[in-house]
């Protein structure tokens, strides 16, 4: 069966749902959304959820800030709900990573980003039975907190259907057709659909389907697991986010009574992204426990309740690829987003968009983010050894 898109994205997760939606919000309403399996069944639907701020690198940094706005303003801009509960969020650190940390609230702040770096005493009483003395800094965001990333890719795939494009399912896109050093179709197990401009889109997966098509990008899937503990809630029935830099952890709360805890450090890499553990290990639970249990000691009497793991898409300097592939006209690489993409979704669409539709993104420079960096030997250099922090 043949058809004709005006764009085709490939990968239902946050990144697809968000750039099919800003395409047809800029215009392009006949184009289509290939998923392989269902919307948000990879990273997406594993991920935690953190929306905060605190980035070492200024394209991030404004990513993040300007997403936190479309995810403040969900309903209006896109319409629909992202979840989004600020419940705070604290950073701490240990000396090693003063000075930087120092230095990403400064420029954080020059981003305009609302976070300050506050006393013990201030952050004991946001956070009453946290152990602090070991901090040598806090920095405060209070406007973050978490989102639901698959119901965001779920809100901005409908709002595109809504707006004319087609997001199939179960439709695993198995090739792209170039000729004369432009993209003219791609092809499915039973279609094939014409088409000038393809977002490939594919998270773990994008490393072997880029090679199927000659492109060779030094991108790793890696499993991470997260685990959510029942908290004793006479002690503790509440507290704020957390990104723990000295003990390698980070945290939220998770409904009424749960916490959520993550690593990020922690990493395998997984060559088939079909096939991994998807429980967490014994070893796993026991070790990030214990860390955070450092940070929030009557965490120690929690009660595990359940796990999973999900996959990273890692590059080496954990930076995502938001490019166009330079030789062959229309074709577009969006993938690599570690264990940070999710609070940067909404405006991964907005300059996946102006990418595409004007030649350049413009309301944030992503040149640093371009897929010839690894070539050039021109890494960006996160600041922390935390690397969900980047
Ligand atoms: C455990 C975990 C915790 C995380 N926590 C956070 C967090 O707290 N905050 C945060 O900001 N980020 C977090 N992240 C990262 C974030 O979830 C990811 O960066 C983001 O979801 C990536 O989205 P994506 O669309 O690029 O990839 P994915 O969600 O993996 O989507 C790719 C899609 O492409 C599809 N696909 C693959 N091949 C094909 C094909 N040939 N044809 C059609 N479809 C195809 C897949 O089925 C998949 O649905 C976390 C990730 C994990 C795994």
């Amino acid at each position: 069966m043949g058809s004709t898109a005006e764009a085709v994205v490939i990968g239902g997760g946050v990144m697809g749902c968000s750039i099919i939606y800003n395409l047809a919000a800029r215009g392009l309403t006949n184009s289509v959304l290939l998923e392989r399996d269902l919307l948000g069944s990879g990273s997406t639907g594993r991920s935690s959820g953190v929306v905060r701020m605190h980035y070492s690198n200024e394209v991030h940094a404004h990513m993040a800030w300007q997403s936190l706005d479309i995810f403040q303003n969900f309903d209006q801009i896109i319409g629909g709900d992202c979840g989004l509960t600020q419940t705070g969020f604290l950073i701490f650190t240990g000396d090693e990573d003063l000075p930087a940390f120092h230095a990403n609230v400064a420029m954080q702040q020059e981003c305009g980003i609302q976070t300050s770096i506050i006393s013990r005493e201030e952050a004991q009483e946001i956070a009453p039975g946290f152990y602090l003395d070991d901090c040598a800094a806090i920095a405060y965001e209070p406007v973050s907190g978490y989102a639901d990333p698959s119901g965001t890719a779920a809100a901005y795939s409908a709002r595109a259907r809504d707006m004319g494009a087609t997001v199939m399912l179960q439709s695993p896109a198995t090739g792209i057709e170039v000729a004369g050093g432009k993209v003219v179709a791609v092809t499915t197990r039973d279609r094939r659909i014409e088409t000038p401009a393809v977002v490939v889109a594919t998270g773990p997966w994008s490393r072997r389907f880029l090679l199927q098509h000659g492109i060779d990008l030094p991108l790793e899937a890696t499993r991470h697991e997260v685990i959510h503990l029942r908290r004793p809630m006479d002690k503790l029935p509440y507290h704020p986010g957390g990104a723990d830099i000295a003990n390698l952890v980070y945290f939220r709360p998770e409904s009424t009574d749960l916490t959520l805890v993550g690593n990020g450090n922690m990493e395998d890499v997984v060559e088939d992204p079909e096939l991994f553990a998807s429980r967490p290990t014994q070893r796993f639970i026991q070790d990030v426990w214990t860390r955070l249990a450092r940070r929030i000691p009557v965490m120690a009497e929690a009660e595990y309740t359940t796990g999973y793991a999900g996959l990273y898409t890692s590059t080496p300097d954990s930076h995502p690829i938001m490019d166009r592939v330079e030789g062959i006209d229309g074709l577009y690489i969006c993938t690599g987003f570690s264990g940070h993409g999710f609070k940067l979704s909404p405006m991964v669409g907005v300059l996946m968009a102006e990418l595409m539709l004007d030649g350049k993104a413009t309301t944030i420079d992503i040149s640093t983010l371009r897929m010839s960096r690894f070539r050039e030997g021109k890494l960006n250099r996160p600041r922390y050894g935390f690397k969900v922090l980047v």
